[in-house]
Formats: structure tokens, sequence, C-alpha cells
């Protein structure tokens, strides 16, 4: 089973997904793979070094979002098919509704274009599961501001109303596609948000 973490910038998606490690690590041993784009692959390590020279090099949208559907595309080959074919229960830390809403409505693309695209990317690889951790632009951005001294030089190039679009385009997916993505409550202590997690995965998906 494929399961993918979503969710805006500062929603706590990280922590958390390793708090659901530790506590699934216990139960499913190697049969549990963890992992997140651009994957720890050669091809798709090149494309995120070319995707974080972003902001010297002037990069096209379009260009953007191809890049990331191409290290989705290696990421998948070599990571995530070979995981699922031996039946483990695969843990994705973003994958195409991150371009939806980033690339798709926050750089302003269309979100179906997007979703078009990586279409083609995944060859229609659809997640079993997403856990979708909403949290309000203003809160996520004071978390980060708070905890992340490192990542606000990148984030702060991008207006408050960018993250506003991008939580806008997740709760559009969330209403769209209900059987599978679920909403947790991001804005609550990290140990309620990472319970509500556990218990989603595994009323969803029993093994
Ligand atoms: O998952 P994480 O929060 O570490 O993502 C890092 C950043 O990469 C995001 O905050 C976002 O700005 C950017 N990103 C993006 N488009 C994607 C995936 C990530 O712009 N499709
Ligand atoms: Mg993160």
């Amino acid at each position: 089973k494929l399961v993918t973490f979503e969710g805006p910038d500062g929603a706590g998606k990280t922590s958390a997904l390793n708090a659901i490690v530790t506590d699934l690590q216990a139960q499913l041993g190697d049969r549990l793979v963890v992992t997140r784009e651009p994957g720890g692959n050669q091809i798709s390590e090149a494309i995120r070094q070319i995707i974080l020279d972003r902001k010297n090099t002037m990069m096209d949208d379009r260009t953007e979002a191809l890049l990331y559907a191409a290290a989705r595309r290696q990421h998948i080959v070599e990571t995530i098919l070979p995981a699922l074919k031996q039946d483990k229960l695969v843990l994705c830390d973003r994958y195409i509704d991150s371009s939806i809403a980033y690339q798709g409505a926050g750089r302003g693309i269309g979100e179906q274009a997007v979703y078009d695209m990586n279409q083609f990317a995944t060859e229609g690889l659809t997640p079993d599961l997403t856990l979708y951790f909403d949290v309000d632009a203003e809160v996520g951005l004071q978390r980060i501001q708070t905890h992340r001294q490192d990542e606000i030089n990148r984030l702060d190039v991008e207006a408050l109303s960018f993250h506003h679009k991008v939580q806008a385009a997740y709760l559009k997916l969330l209403a769209q596609y209900p059987d599978r993505i679920k909403r947790l409550d991001a804005s609550q202590p990290l140990e309620q948000v990472v319970t509500q997690a556990l218990q989603v995965l595994t009323t969803t998906l029993p093994q």
C-alpha cells in the first residue's frame, strides 16, 4: 500500500511522519518503507539540485513543474514500485498533490494541467491513502519563523498569499477525493496529531 503525507509549510508533517514511523516500525519491521521525494536516487537528486537553484536561475514555472514530475517518475520506478511489488507499506513525504497545490495553484499554472502531466509521469499510480496535515497559512508560517530559521530565507520571498493559494488547493483536493484524502487537524499539539494519524492509518488500511 502507498500512503502519502501532504500539507502546507509548517504543518508539522515531517515531525509527525518521524513519530509515526517509530510506532509502525515496531509492528512492521522491514515491511515498512519510508521515503520522500526526490527519493535519494541519483537522477532525482540531480533534478532536485536544479530546482533548488531556482532563485538564481529565474526558472520558469512550467519547467519547475516538469522537473518535479520527472524526479517523481524516477522515484516511483526506483523506489516505490519495487516496494509495492513486495507488498510493503510505503510512506511517502509529498507526492502529486504537492505539485497540484504548489505549482498548479501556488504558481498559477493550473491544477488540471499539473494533474494531467503527473498522470503521464506516474502512469496513474495513486496513493491508497493520503494524510493531509491541515494548518492555516498564518499558523504554518509562524511555526517556521519560530522553529526553522534555515528555511526563512527561502520562504520569505513567497508571500502569505502564495501559502493561502496552496492551502485552498489542498482543501479543494480534500473535497474532491474524500475517500483517498483524510484531513488531520495539524494545529493541534504534535502528540495529538500523531495519535489521530495512527488511528486513520489503522482503520483505513487493515492489515
Ligand atoms: O516537504 P517540505 O515541507 O520539506 O517541502 C519543502 C518545500 O519544497 C515546500 O515548502 C515547498 O516550498 C517546496 N515544494 C514545492 N513544490 C512541490 C514540493 C515541494 O514548491 N511539489
Ligand atoms: Mg517538511
